[in-house]
């Protein structure tokens, strides 16, 4: 069903809602009272990106074409999220930490454990979502994935 309807934020719209009237009804309510139109909702998103981005200090900067970058840099962050790497991406000093961390459990007598096996390439791969400059890297490796 198509409603016409004002966003939690002024803007009027229309949005379709399928499913049983109540539900219908819960929906729509939740539009009006939480939903922002498509156009705040991208705004919203950009200046969360953007206040992310000026946190995460201690990532390198990405090197690639403008655009790759652009891109490359939205793949990050959600990888960040994803893998809960917040911290590391303000500290420098936590990803250094976190390096030493690994290259210690490589020759630990566990590192051929499975578990350790597990644990090695798991943090190795966070690393280098904290310290891969590549724009490629993040488009070709997590580009469909997140
Ligand atoms: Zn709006």
């Amino acid at each position: 069903m198509k409603y016409d309807i004002t966003y939690s934020c002024g803007h009027e719209g229309t949005v379709y809602i399928c499913g049983k009237s109540d539900k219908r009804e819960r929906k729509l309510k939740f539009f009006q009272e939480y939903g922002l139109c498509p156009k705040c909702y991208k705004k919203e998103k950009e200046t969360e990106f953007l206040e992310k981005k000026s946190k995460y200090s201690a990532l390198p900067e990405l090197t690639g074409t403008p655009k790759q970058i652009a891109w490359a840099e939205k793949i990050r962050i959600k990888a960040i999220d994803r893998f809960k790497l917040d911290e590391f991406a303000q500290s420098s000093k936590k990803i250094t930490a976190l390096n030493e961390k690994i290259e210690k459990a490589k020759l630990s007598p566990n590192a051929e454990t499975s578990y350790g096996k597990w644990w090695i390439k798991d943090n190795s791969q966070k690393l280098r979502i904290l310290t891969d400059p590549s724009a490629k890297y993040f488009i070709e490796e997590w580009g469909d994935y997140l």
